[in-house]
């Protein structure tokens, strides 16, 4: 009624131009009728949401721990954990499932314990624990509340609501890798987790295609991901997989700094020699850690140059880059950018993405921080670079408190091909991408058209041949289709439903 009010208020000019205007700078996608009534529901259940939100201080401006079950209680939940996603374009394997799941799934087994001093669990199979290690069962079974205990130990393996205000929240969810790992070395509880989390996105959260981001990966972990893709085709459940080789960007304690240079050019070479033996599996490489305590993009650009000489001298391929960059909190400077590796900090700005960009990256990781560089920003749209972006671990690693602040939306509508990630879901209590996909709406207020743009970008921007990606591209719009016209039908039955 208020809108009718102002328009009767306003020329048809000045609503003609608004009109104009707001087509201009909204999505560049078209929607079919049957996309837009879909829209319409769409609209609706965002608005459901938004009601069962405090207006100033919503969801999206609160740890994500603390308001996960709110998101995950929502119809626009279970609306977007429908819609088929495209390609889940950045993922860490050990942390890309549900830890809820994996603990649940090894603590009844006589073998598992815990280690208090460490804070770490481990399935000790047919070796023998010393003193140090408390039996998981044993703990839950004699303790007077079992759910209590149960969420007491969680705690250690998935960030939760008390590590809000942590002065450094990067090193725990670091020590959670090495907490969690004694589990994933299980070969049955490692497979088993690994498993689930390639069935959860292809089955409940109707993900196309996934890309991992895997540490310093061995011919054999080559083949155990793939042999779980394949297992998984077997029972007609189909989803792809490629490979991104990376390690990792600190200086490691003890590590000389000529050490460092030499494992960084290592790995980044056998990430091309694994690009050749697995090729059209393993794509390219990459380097990861918080990228202020490590090693800048400048400071490795050599060791990346010559990597890229010894694949094209060795294999003829340039090795293909998918950077961890721009996910910062520094200031930007455009000053020489510091090559340091020996202080506690190796400078005190962040010039990753003008780096990223001289190395010609397919696609970067994060890239929060090309919203302070404009002139930049325009050469990454004009080039079609690509910004992996994860909204949900961007915040709860404190790099955007209130996700309404995110630089994602700025930079989307100003060309940039983005797309939505999870990164390390396991560890943030998400358990896989939709709650990426929940905030993002929610926090940028997306509509159906900027969603179908960003999945589709994930599409045609996956580490994949032109023919690969057209293919993704025809399977993932028969299911976009069978989507839309199921929201339809479901909208119909309700109408019957109501009217009867
Ligand atoms: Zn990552």
């Amino acid at each position: 009624m208020t809108m009718l009010i102002i328009s009767l208020l306003l020329t048809t000019n000045y609503v003609d131009s608004r009109e104009v205007l707001l087509n201009q700078i909204a999505s560049v996608i078209e929607l079919s009728q049957e996309e837009m009534m879909v829209d319409s529901i769409f609209e609706e259940l965002k608005a459901d949401a938004a009601r069962q939100q405090e207006p100033w201080n919503p969801w999206v401006n609160q740890f994500f721990p603390v308001v996960r079950e709110e998101y995950m209680g929502t119809d626009l939940y279970r609306f977007l954990l429908a819609i088929p996603k495209g390609a889940v374009l950045h993922v860490h394997p050990s942390a890309m499932g549900d830890y809820f799941a994996l603990f649940d799934s090894v603590s009844g087994r006589n073998d598992c314990y815990f280690n208090p001093s460490t804070e770490s669990f481990r399935l000790f199979r047919d070796s023998i624990p010393d003193d140090a290690w408390l039996s998981v069962p044993q703990l839950l079974t004699s303790a007077p509340d079992h759910a209590a205990m149960r969420d007491s130990l969680i705690d250690y393996i998935v960030i939760d609501e008390s590590d809000e205000f942590r002065e450094d929240i990067w090193a725990e969810f670091e020590s959670i890798f090495g907490r969690v790992h004694g589990l994933l070395a299980d070969p049955d509880a490692g497979t088993h987790y690994i498993y689930q989390a390639f069935y959860n996105y292809a089955v409940n959260e109707n993900v196309q295609h996934i890309e991992l981001r895997s540490h310093t990966p061995s011919a054999g972990s080559v083949e155990f991901y793939q042999g779980i893709v394949d297992s998984l085709a077997g029972q007609g459940i189909d989803i792809t997989l490629r490979i991104v080789y990376c390690d990792s960007r600190y200086l490691y304690p003890g590590e000389t700094v000529d050490g460092f240079r030499n494992r960084i050019t290592e790995s980044m070479k056998s990430a091309a020699d694994l690009m050749a033996q697995y090729p059209g599996i393993v794509v390219g490489a990459d380097v990861y850690s918080e990228e202020d305590k490590g090693a800048t993009a400048y400071y490795m650009a050599p060791m990346m140059e010559e990597a890229r000489e010894y694949s094209m001298a060795e294999y003829g391929f340039e090795l293909p880059l998918y950077l961890h960059d721009g996910e910062s909190s520094f200031p930007t400077g455009v000053q020489d950018s510091p090559v340091s590796l020996t202080g506690p900090y190796p400078g005190s700005v962040n010039n990753n993405m003008i780096d990223a960009y001289l190395l010609g990256a397919e696609r970067v990781g994060h890239g929060i921080e090309l919203v302070k560089l404009p002139e930049l920003a325009s050469m990454y749209a004009s080039e079609g670079i690509h910004l992996e972006i994860c909204p949900i671990s961007n915040q709860v690693l404190g790099y955007v408190p209130d996700l309404r602040n995110h630089p994602a939306i700025l930079l989307m509508r100003s060309g940039i091909r983005i797309s939505i990630n999870p990164d390390d879901p396991a560890i943030f209590g998400s358990g896989g991408v939709t709650c990426d996909f929940v905030v993002a709406v929610l926090a940028w207020d997306l509509s159906l058209a900027d969603l179908k743009c960003l999945i589709m970008n994930s599409i045609e921007d996956a580490a994949m041949t032109e023919e690969e990606k057209a293919e993704l591209m025809d399977s993932w719009e028969i299911r976009w289709d069978d989507f839309i016209n199921s929201c339809l039908v479901e909208r119909d039955m309700e109408r019957d439903t109501r009217s009867m």
